[in-house]
């Protein structure tokens, strides 16, 4: 929000691709998290990330239409940080495959859905150990 128009305020600044697209009316957007695995690199959920402004709206209607096309659950993450850019808590929605309510959490339960997700994961995952 620094600088540039309202244009560059909606598409990354410095994004030339962006811009092009753009300028061609070919859309396009930048997904804000694609969760993977930490062995086969799967993805495991998408997710769109905002600072959390105190704001109750950020436009995820892409990200839930690729969710559903993938199979894959997806989240809108409203997050606060303090001035060590240290996570201290987060606004948390499930959109996909069911809409949920808001959730406030700390970083240590959005973490054990993470960890959830990922070991969900792991009986199907490419690269998991053979024992
Ligand atoms: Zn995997």
């Amino acid at each position: 929000m620094a600088r540039g128009s309202v244009k560059g305020n909606y598409f990354n600044i410095g994004d030339p691709y962006s811009e092009w697209c753009r300028d061609k009316k070919v859309y396009m957007i930048d997904m804000d998290a694609v969760g993977i695995c930490k062995l086969c690199k799967t993805p495991l959920y998408l997710a769109e990330t905002c600072f959390d402004r105190g704001q109750s709206f950020k436009a995820t209607t892409t990200t839930e239409a690729l969710a559903r096309l993938s199979g894959l659950p997806s989240f809108l993450v409203f997050y606060s940080a303090n001035e060590n850019r240290k996570v201290e808590s987060l606004r948390v929605t499930q959109l996909t495959p069911e809409k949920g309510k808001e959730t406030l959490m700390l970083p240590e339960s959005w973490f054990e859905v993470l960890e959830l997700l990922q070991e969900q994961h792991y009986p199907h995952c490419l690269k998991k150990a053979v024992s």
